[in-house]
């Protein structure tokens, strides 16, 4: 059976962080802030993955508050929401993104933030779309406050 889920995320821009979405470090003024990398992309499909699977969201197996998890690549988390797809018997049909960010331009690093996210995913660059928008200057993402990413995943399980 399909099972479908949802993930959205968002961080704040600040200087003196590294910008990096969906695995890509990508040149700009401003990086996103958080515990780990902040990849807000990698981290609405750990989210959306792990709906699918009815599980608890990324904060729970990965809490802010856990040195563990800090400055750690995102991919890490991708890793193990695939791994209790697999632990379920379960297979990840597809991945879509969508990345809010009014600055910088996100579209040249499209293609290889697919390979990082598929990897990490264990699924073929086929399987994952993502896209990305700007807010047209309206709100926090618009104000280049932060950059929000959503996303859906769907999940074939054996029940
Ligand atoms: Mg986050």
């Amino acid at each position: 059976m399909v099972h479908v889920g949802i993930g959205y995320d968002v961080h704040q821009l600040v200087a003196g962080r590294k910008l990096v979405l969906g695995g890509v470090e990508i040149p700009h003024t401003k990086g996103l802030d958080g515990h780990s990398d902040a990849d807000a992309l990698m981290h609405a499909i750990c989210d959306a993955v792990l709906g699918a699977l009815g599980e608890e969201d990324i904060g729970h197996y990965f809490p802010n508050t856990d040195p563990r998890w800090k400055g750690v690549p995102s991919k890490i988390f991708l890793e193990e929401a695939a791994k209790q797809v697999a632990k379920r018997g379960g297979k990840i049909v597809n991945v879509d993104a969508t990345l809010i960010a009014q600055a910088p331009k996100i579209y040249p690093y499209i293609a290889e933030m697919k390979k990082c996210i598929a990897a990490a995913l264990n699924v073929t660059e086929k399987q994952i779309g993502v896209k990305a928008t700007t807010n047209e200057t309206m709100g926090f993402v618009g104000r280049e406050e932060g950059i929000a990413a959503m996303a859906v995943a769907s999940i074939n399980l054996p029940e």
